[in-house]
């Protein structure tokens, strides 16, 4: 163990692959299927929507995927990201745990969005697209990939949860300075937006039908892509440069993570952090505890069923075995945008299913008090998607100063709260409420699901 605070590697040190799970697993993860046919998808079938890279990714079983020298080179922006020991929180905190964070909050959008929008707008662009089309739920994925596309002289077009875009106008402004344009969701420029506006005229939104809006717009418009900032298997993969880097930063503090903890909307940066970490638990050479935290709002993992669904409300995506509150599920609007998702990774959930990570729900006035806690010690405000992660690390290391146990828990502070400072806001002045879901509004979504 070394006295230092933050390790900080040379760009030289940013990873040369991407990390695939799949090439590690015991048992190969389910299909996605073609919802016409129920049978598995094939390439084709997915053309109209993404580049052929991309699709090779989702079904690849190769262990590591080179990272382009293109796609390195944006990295070098701001990756390697800094390792941080939580110092100030451990000693706020009272505990003998050791907490170590992993920083994403310093990329240009500010959270890890950008490790996969960056890729994702470079084979596009290689495949001669000329524009990406996506939703965004808090605004993250949204300014991830304007900035992305911004730097491959692609177009981008956002539909944005109506909450978010009423409730946080910087992302929307962050969003335009990149180039993009920006609609809030559910729009009237499409079929299905038009249908959630007649049913409901005040609809909040969610990210499911914003995706159905942007893949209903990039099947309509010839030269136009779709791309996704969670969920699927490409998307995690890109994400894994997180873990690696840990990795590498942790021994360089020298030490190894009991616990390994993230917040999952999609799931995308916990996979990115875990999968690093669970492909070496799985080689016998370290044996953290990984875990899960999802919003007790939106508990996917925790509440919700493991069954073939849509990735959007209107049905439109090809069906993906997941856990899922049904894909008619709309959370309410906790602050936590980014975690407002009706369905888990399909990966992750495999992973689930197998016993290798476990999760915990949690209520968003713990996890702004984590927040605020975090903030006050370390000095970043941490998204409120992050304060997810936070509010079990500190749980954990609370538990530590219990047992007096010498804990050693690792997280990703996935991104910064600049723009979600309302939420605190209403934190700090007592107006935050925790939204109780009752078992019935899950079961109503549920009964939804897709026949096979
Ligand atoms: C989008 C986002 C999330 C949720 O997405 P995952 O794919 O689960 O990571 C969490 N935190 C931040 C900061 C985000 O921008």
């Amino acid at each position: 163990m070394t006295e230092a605070t933050r390790i900080l590697l040379d760009e030289s040190r940013i990873p040369h692959n991407w990390y695939n799970i799949v090439a590690d697993l015991p048992v190969p993860p389910p299909p996605i299927l073609h919802p016409a046919t129920s049978r598995p998808v094939e390439p084709d079938d997915l053309m109209p929507l993404f580049p052929v890279e991309l699709i090779d990714q989702e079904a690849s079983a190769e262990r590591f995927v080179l990272i382009p020298a293109s796609v390195r080179d944006v990295y070098r922006l701001w990756r390697p990201t800094p390792l941080i020991r939580a110092r100030r929180l451990e000693r706020a905190l009272g505990t003998p745990a050791r907490i170590y964070y992993k920083y994403e909050g310093g990329s240009p959008s500010g959270s890890h969005k950008p490790n996969t929008a960056v890729p994702q707008a470079y084979y596009n662009a290689r495949q001669g697209v000329g524009k990406l089309v996506t939703e965004t739920g808090a605004g993250q994925w949204g300014s991830a990939l304007a900035f992305a596309c911004a730097q491959y002289g692609l177009e981008c077009e956002v539909w944005m949860v109506r909450a978010s875009y009423d409730g946080k106008p910087g992302r929307r402004s962050l969003m335009r300075a990149y180039g993009a344009t920006v609609h809030p969701s559910p729009s009237p420029l499409t079929a299905y937006g038009a249908e959630a506006l007649a049913h409901d005229p005040d609809s909040p939104g969610s990210l499911g039908i914003a995706i159905s809006e942007a893949v209903e717009t990039a099947r309509a418009e010839p030269g136009t892509r779709y791309a996704l900032g969670s969920l699927l298997n490409h998307v995690l993969l890109h994400q894994t440069v997180i873990g690696e880097e840990a990795i590498e930063q942790m021994a360089a503090f020298g030490e190894a993570p009991d616990m390994v903890v993230g917040c999952t909307g999609g799931g995308s940066n916990f996979a990115g952090l875990a999968f690093p970490f669970l492909r070496e638990k799985l080689a016998g050479r370290m044996a953290p505890v990984i875990r899960a935290v999802e919003p007790a709002a939106c508990p996917s993992l925790t509440r919700g069923v493991y069954a073939y669904d849509f990735g959007d409300a209107a049905g439109l995506t090809p069906l993906l075995k997941m856990h899922t509150l049904g894909h008619g599920f709309i959370p309410d609007p906790i602050h936590a945008g980014g975690l407002r998702y009706h369905g888990m990774s399909p990966l992750l959930s495999h992973l689930y299913e197998l016993g290798m990570f476990e999760a915990v729900a949690m209520e968003q006035n713990d996890c702004f008090e984590a927040g605020s806690r975090f903030a006050r010690s370390e000095g970043v405000v941490p998204a409120p998607e992050a304060a997810h992660a936070l509010a079990e690390v500190v749980a954990e290391a609370l538990r530590c100063r219990e047992t007096g146990e010498e804990k050693v828990l690792l997280t990703a502070v996935c991104g910064h709260g600049h723009f979600d400072l309302d939420g605190y806001d209403r934190y700090l002045s007592g107006r935050l409420e925790d939204l109780s879901l009752p078992q019935d509004r899950i079961d109503t979504a549920l009964a939804g699901l897709p026949s096979l």
